[in-house]
């Protein structure tokens, strides 16, 4: 199902680890498309959505990615239809943000991040070279992160490599966007999803082998994407893209 603000629901399945899934969405930003997609789309706009993973595991309510928050209207205008944020579509789905247990950050870029606060229940799971370059930018890239996502006391579980956060749910290293992005891999009974943030923002990064157009290390991107690839009989939700989980 999906209606028009981007909303995928699957329905509670309830397998060997009783996971529940959906995208969820923060809004919208109109960008120039050649900043998702390596040497393609100059001076193409493209909007953007802001997607999340809402992941409900037992007494575990998990979130990946909490969007562009109130700053991204500091950095670029988010556009909401009716004003309607990640808050709202958690709570229409009866989730208050202090219900999240678990927040994983795929990296801490503004529009990743940005309602990182809200959770203020959560442990934050951030690869721990991301959650190190985040204070410290190059120059370059310095634009894409705000210390107000993620410089706050938060209570922060930093990751190496591979890490198994629930049953069903596990963090894979897919760096080269940033220096320690990671992706989601979500296995129920009988299905496979992966929440690819921005090593793939759009599904043509991950069809075609197209690297994004943001990158620490274009080489690093690729080996990611082809890492995800790797992984058989998935659905790849792209961080960018409006998204199904389709059909399970
Ligand atoms: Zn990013």
């Amino acid at each position: 199902m999906s209606d028009l603000l981007g909303i995928h629901v699957v329905p509670q399945h309830r397998g060997r680890c009783a996971l529940e899934v959906r995208v969820l969405t923060d809004g919208s930003i109109a960008l120039d498309k050649s900043l998702l997609v390596f040497g393609k789309y100059f001076g193409t706009k493209y909007d953007a959505v802001l997607n999340s993973l809402f992941i409900r595991s037992g007494n575990d309510r998990i979130l990946v990615d909490t969007g562009g928050g109130e700053l991204g209207q500091a950095f670029i205008q988010v556009t909401r239809p009716n004003g309607r944020n990640l808050i709202n579509e958690l709570q229409a789905i009866g989730v208050s943000p202090t219900d999240i247990t678990m927040v994983i950050n795929t990296h801490l870029h503004w529009d990743h991040s940005g309602y990182n606060s809200a959770f203020k229940n959560a442990k934050f799971f951030v690869n721990k070279e991301e959650l190190r370059y985040a204070y410290s930018p190059d120059k370059f890239m310095k634009n894409m992160y705000a210390r107000s996502t993620f410089d706050f006391g938060l209570e922060f579980e930093p990751v190496s490599g591979e890490y198994k956060v629930v049953e069903g749910v596990t963090i894979i290293p897919t760096p080269g966007h940033t220096v320690g992005h990671q992706s989601v891999l979500i296995e129920t009974e009988k299905s496979k999803f992966i929440f690819c943030g921005d090593c793939a923002p759009l599904k043509e990064n991950i069809e075609r082998r197209n690297i994004p157009g943001i990158t620490t290390n274009a080489i690093q991107a690729l080996e990611s994407i082809d890492r995800l690839r790797s992984i058989k009989g998935a659905v790849f939700i792209p961080g960018h893209e409006e998204s199904s989980l389709g059909t399970l």
